[in-house]
């Protein structure tokens, strides 16, 4: 670990600094991430497939292409070569950790990154997260090491579920009927995945939080050393955000539940009051990650929380990079566009601290 450090301050060193590229995989949140690049003064470059390069460039948010037919090929040495070249910064995201996942970004990818990446493992390991967000002070629901402990109603979650896919609701009632607990429920999972049982990853046994959901966005700038309050979305959920339109009798006939399968997201403002929390939340969480991992949390970050009908926010999951929820407010929101005084959203603001680092000669700062 400690010499692809070294080895990437010295690839910084060496980058014409006139010339940098900000490169993403086209997914995921590429279009914020590029245009916001572009509205900085930098040259952009996506990479992926040909059909995924065809739709970004359609947007003309790309500069420059590089196609891959699989995205792991960017491990290969000739391909980091070629981006190494074009003194590309790379910019995480949901994609880029599910594609190349965390173990090579920390020890195989040899380009400079914006953000940390030591970080990611804490946003992929549920024990990770939870040590981090615990001791942070963050609220998150009770987990349940089997479903035998079951006493209230749980969501029961695998990990490899891209984007909450197959994900699902249980009631002690439910349980109480079914002789053997695990049995029942990994026969669901295989239903719904299509997946056989034997091929199922381990489970994880959530407390199921009634509320709203809340997706907060943060910024941790290093160079201003502050935790900034970026916004909020929820996500848009097939079919649990749908459900309502069903009579609840009709429910009961057809046996429906509710899945979980991210089709998109919506902004959403808060009630002032909750405000003092969110941002106290956000100071100790951005505090807590420079102890678990230098240089800390850098650029975007994302708490993903219910909040419950007395206004308690608790937290499931947290994300150590840009999330795909801040495709909403592209150019901006109600409380970036005060905070800034002017619009402001998650890509252009990652491309913004990129140029305020190499104004002031840091971009070791922010980059890993
Ligand atoms: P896609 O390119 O849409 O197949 O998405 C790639 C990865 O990003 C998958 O793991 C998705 O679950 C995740 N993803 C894409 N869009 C969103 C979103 N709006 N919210 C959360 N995750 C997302
Ligand atoms: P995740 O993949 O963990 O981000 O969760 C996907 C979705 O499942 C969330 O957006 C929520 O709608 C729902 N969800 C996750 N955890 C909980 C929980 N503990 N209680 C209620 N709903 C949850």
């Amino acid at each position: 670990m400690g010499d692809l450090r070294a080895e990437i301050r010295d690839i910084i060193y060496d980058y014409d600094e006139d010339r940098i590229t900000i490169a993403t995989i086209g997914s995921h949140s590429a279009l914020n991430i590029l245009r916001g690049a572009q509205e900085e003064g930098f040259r952009t470059l996506v990479i992926g497939t040909k059909d995924r390069i065809k739709m970004y460039q359609r947007f003309g948010v790309v500069d420059l292409e590089y196609t891959l037919n699989n995205m792991k090929d960017m491990l290969d040495p000739k391909v980091q070569d070629d981006l190494k070249e074009l003194n590309v910064i790379l910019i995480p995201h949901g994609s880029f950790v599910a594609y190349l996942g965390t173990d090579a970004i920390q020890h195989e990818l040899k380009i400079p990154m914006f953000g940390n990446r030591y970080l990611l493992p804490y946003e992929s390991d549920r024990k990770l997260s939870a040590d981090w967000l615990k001791t942070a002070g963050v609220e998150m629901p009770r987990t349940f090491e089997s479903l035998d402990d079951v006493d209230r109603p749980v969501i029961v979650k695998f990990d490899g579920a891209g984007g909450g896919r197959g994900y699902f609701m249980l009631s002690e009632e439910e349980l109480q009927k079914v002789e053997n607990r695990t049995d029942y429920v990994l026969q669901k999972i295989s239903k719904a995945t299509g997946k056989k049982i034997k091929e199922l990853p381990p489970l994880f046994i959530q407390e199921y939080i009634f509320g709203v959901p809340a997706y907060l966005h943060y910024f941790y700038s290093p160079l201003k050393e502050e935790t900034e309050f970026m916004g909020v979305d929820r996500r848009y959920e097939s079919s649990v955000d749908n459900l309502g339109r069903i009579p609840a009798s009709k429910q009961l006939e057809t046996n429906i539940s509710p899945t979980y399968t991210v089709v998109g997201n919506i902004p959403i403002v808060l009630r002032e009051s909750l405000i003092p929390k969110v941002l106290e939340m956000g100071d100790n969480i951005s505090k807590r990650a420079y102890e678990l991992a230098e240089p800390g949390i850098v650029g975007p970050y994302c708490l993903e929380t219910m909040i419950t009908e007395d206004l308690r926010i608790i937290a499931f999951e947290i994300s150590a990079r840009i999330v795909a929820g801040t495709n909403v407010w592209i150019p901006s929101n109600p409380y970036a566009y005060i905070y800034y005084k002017e619009p402001m959203y998650a890509g252009k603001r990652i491309a913004r601290e990129i140029k305020n680092a190499l104004r002031d000669g840091m971009l070791g700062e922010i980059l890993t």
